[in-house]
């Protein structure tokens, strides 16, 4: 509804009776008819063993890689118009041993699907691996084998400069999400660096514990907002940066050269907006508009061909069921 034709998700917590989770996100994913990229997330290094989740919701190395394997044999579909691939994603260095970061890489250059993970969200980080690993996250990234163009990371605050360059020729994608990167405080991610270094770079809305309202077109805003005032300059990061973050920049982060854009032969995925709200109507410029004027919905958005959200609302989904559903399940957390 916020414009999204393709999401990202990663999605690492399988509790007893939720193992199948990845299953139930792709028939969902089918239902609506976004494309997505699905990670069979994992974390294996729990507070027993210095890690920094709980025992009970971690896994162990063998069960998350077959788990993994099954998924990528199911579902990953490499071809231009797939609808769903499947990518790895150990949590965090915070959360998974090196032996998974391992052994994840291999796998996903075995069956040719991406690998995701986060890093350089937050100081804690340098510190925790420099007193666990003996070195800062970047060296422990390439130490596990996952410097190269199948990566992308979320966040990708804490980079330094030379840092920002490794990842530039090495071709990481870097996922920047400046509202849960302001809702955290946890920085800046250093956008211009990395993209002049080579680096892809997308956005992301990051997940419901920093960023309530996962709203796609808004957090254009919030991109343009937190990069300006990152470089003290207006003029350091335009609307049309936000919009190439979240367009072609996203969809090299994914690996997907066919959607993102707007050409013959690319995917036929589309987000339509219309200007004609009291805040749009003193626009010059309707790209400018769309970002600056705060815009919070599409009308219609269509993906693969067909369209899925028109009038601002999803075909086939009943909003006020799942409005009352979704409520009682976060009751469940009060
Ligand atoms: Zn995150």
């Amino acid at each position: 509804m916020s414009g999204c034709t393709t999401a990202a998700d990663h999605h690492y917590l399988f509790p007893q009776g939720l193992d199948e989770a990845i299953d139930i996100e792709v028939e969902e994913a089918k239902a609506l008819g976004i494309r997505v990229t699905l990670t069979r997330g994992s974390m294996d290094l729990s507070q027993k063993d210095g890690g920094l989740p709980p025992d009970h919701v971690v896994q162990d190395a063998d069960t998350i890689l077959t788990d993994s394997e099954r998924l990528i044999g199911r579902y990953h579909d490499r071809s231009d118009a797939s609808m769903v691939q499947i990518a790895l994603a150990p949590c965090s260095p915070f959360s998974a041993t090196k032996r998974l970061m391992r052994e994840t890489a291999e796998l996903a250059e075995r069956y040719d699907c991406r690998l995701h993970t986060h890093l350089g969200e937050t100081e804690d980080e340098n510190r925790f691996c420099e007193e666990t690993f003996g070195c800062r996250p970047l060296d422990y990234l390439e130490d596990v084998g996952w410097l190269g163009s199948r990566t992308w990371l979320a966040h990708g605050i804490h980079f330094t400069t030379e840092e920002c360059r490794k990842l530039g020729r090495h071709k990481v994608g870097v996922c920047h999400c400046p509202g849960s990167n302001a809702v955290l405080a946890s920085g800046f991610c250093p956008v211009k660096e990395l993209t002049e270094a080579g680096a892809p770079v997308g956005l992301g809305v990051d997940g419901s514990a920093s960023n309530d309202g996962s709203n796609m077109i808004a957090e254009l805003r919030s991109a343009l907002m937190v990069q300006r005032l990152n470089h003290r300059s207006a003029a350091a990061f335009t609307a049309r940066d936000a919009i190439a973050l979240a367009t072609t920049g996203s969809a090299a982060c994914l690996g997907r050269p066919e959607i993102g854009r707007i050409a013959v032969g690319a995917q036929a995925d589309l987000a339509l907006f219309t200007l004609d709200e009291l805040r749009f109507s003193g626009a010059h410029d309707p790209i400018a508009a769309l970002v600056l004027c705060g815009a919070q919905s599409a009308d219609r958005v269509m993906v693969a061909g067909r369209w899925r959200v028109e009038g601002g609302l999803p075909t086939g989904v009943d909003l006020a069921a799942l409005r009352q559903a979704h409520g009682r399940a976060a009751e469940r957390f009060c």
